[in-house]
């Protein structure tokens, strides 16, 4: 019998104690933190699932390669090599650093896009929008049907609605379409991979079209994986060569390396087109720094050099994929609704179904978030309603796993959090909203429970934003 087993495919040279709190003081620390989990002090969080963004553990061989790191002004070896090892993957003639994916997207809508223009994409992430609608484009999402079915069970469910592209090229005219892009994973869509299949259909329809295709590249690495694990004829492809061809479906991209950079910062913006990369650069000396180091320093472009390779190894993807999978199998066969199948990069609870008493404009993401927190120190995000407004089509609460970072009994404690939870679903409140910024507004805003006259429930999770 072969061993079944997975392990970690690494072991610890470096460890960083976790902090205990007791419920009294995590209600406490919810009521100063507004209910909101961005507001909390990361040292009262146990478990923490904001975000697999800049999270990650960096292996010895980052850690090595930030020793070599040069920290010239311009012209830094540390660049060649971030831009070798770049180019050696998503193969675009122009690799710009920043210091992060916002910033990338930043340029390339500055650069790129006007008032009045549409940019269509599978699903925006909240950054991505922002910085589309912030230039007066429209950020228009366009999601295959199977996408927006929380429990449907489909291997491609980031895939973009291709008829719906060609509908919308063809409504608004292709001079009002400066490019299109693909997101992958699709993060806010619930991290579900799009097909190789999809992606050239998408490209077909660009190219015909005379429009460039940009990938949201942040979790490049995981899609590949999805790819050669559930689509025909990728079975016995390197997750580098399935990597290599996507990115030449496309004329170039933004991305995030805290995600599949396997760095706690940085991006990148690359395009194949010279005259944009000049403009690109030009506003990126204006706010981020010289093109060899954008914003970055030497040694962050070594450990992303390193990190975007590490990233496509084998091992690495098949414990990614597979531990991320553990988490959401566990839940969902105790009954607890999620995003199906499980997302390369988080589990996404589907809070609307896990608290059906609690209507749409009370948030019950947030009420869900609030209460993994209560419960055992679990820090998630709501991507819904407070995210995205009205036009939210779902309310999931996001349990993002760091990579390389939690081991499997990390997870069994999450596992059973979740499930105590899911026991007193009935009694949980509805939230309502005392703040609100006028962008992104999730980050900063302020919520309280809703009034109750059941007693039990009140003294459950305790109201007033005193203290
Ligand atoms: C994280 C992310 C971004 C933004 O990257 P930052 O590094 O956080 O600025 C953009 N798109 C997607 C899909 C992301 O997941």
């Amino acid at each position: 019998m072969p061993i079944r087993t997975i392990i970690e495919p690494f072991r610890i040279k470096s460890v960083e104690p976790l902090h205990w709190t007791t419920r009294e003081e995590r209600g406490r620390s919810l009521r100063m933190a507004y209910y909101n989990l961005f507001l909390l002090p990361a040292d009262e969080v146990l478990i923490d699932l904001l975000t697999d963004s800049g999270t990650g553990a960096m292996s010895t061989h980052q850690w090595a390669a930030i020793m070599e790191g040069d920290e010239s002004y311009a012209g830094s070896k540390s660049f060649d090599r971030f831009r070798n090892s770049v180019q050696g993957i998503f193969g675009y003639r122009h690799v710009i650093p920043t210091h992060q994916g916002r910033a990338a997207e930043r340029i390339l809508f500055n650069v790129m896009c006007k008032k009045g223009d549409v940019v269509p994409n599978n699903t925006h992430f909240d950054t991505t929008r922002a910085n589309v609608e912030f230039v007066g484009a429209e950020a228009l999402d366009l999601p295959v049907a199977e996408g927006k079915q929380p429990s449907f069970v489909h291997p491609f469910k980031g895939n973009m609605d291709v008829a719906a592209l060609e509908e919308v090229i063809g409504r608004v005219g292709r001079g009002r379409v400066p490019l299109v892009m693909l997101t992958i994973t699709n993060n806010s869509g619930g991290g579900q991979p799009v097909s190789m299949e999809n992606m050239q259909a998408v490209s077909a329809v660009c190219r015909r079209n005379g429009i460039p295709l940009y990938f949201d590249a942040c979790r490049f690495a995981e899609n590949a994986y999805f790819i050669k694990l559930r689509e025909q004829g990728y079975e016995s492809k390197t997750p580098k060569a399935i990597a290599q061809e996507m990115f030449q479906l496309g004329d170039g991209c933004t991305m995030s390396a805290k995600k599949d950079g396997l760095a706690n910062i940085g991006g990148f913006l690359c395009t194949n087109d010279d005259v944009i990369a000049q403009q690109e650069k030009n506003l990126l000396i204006l706010t981020e720094g010289y093109p060899t180091y954008g914003g970055l320093a030497g040694r962050d472009l070594e450990a992303i050099a390193v990190g975007v390779e590490e990233v496509l190894e084998e091992d690495y993807l098949h414990y990614r994929i597979v531990s991320t999978g553990y988490l959401g199998t566990h839940i969902s066969d105790a009954g607890v609704p999620i995003v199906q199948p499980p997302g390369g990069h988080a589990i996404y609870l589907d809070a609307r179904a896990f608290l059906p008493h609690i209507p749409t404009e009370q948030f019950p993401g947030v009420a869900l978030a609030a209460e993994l927190y209560l419960e055992g120190g679990i820090r998630s995000v709501e991507i819904g309603s407070l995210m995205f407004g009205a036009a939210a089509k779902m309310d999931l609460v996001r349990l993002a796993i760091p990579r390389r970072v939690y081991t499997q009994s990390h997870i069994d404690y999450v596992i059973e959090v979740i499930l105590e939870v899911w026991k007193r679903r009935e009694r949980i409140l509805g939230m309502r909203l005392t703040y609100e910024a006028p962008f992104l507004r999730h980050f900063t805003a302020r919520l309280e429970p809703l009034p109750t006259t059941d007693k039990s429930v009140e003294s459950q999770f305790p109201r007033g934003l005193e203290g």
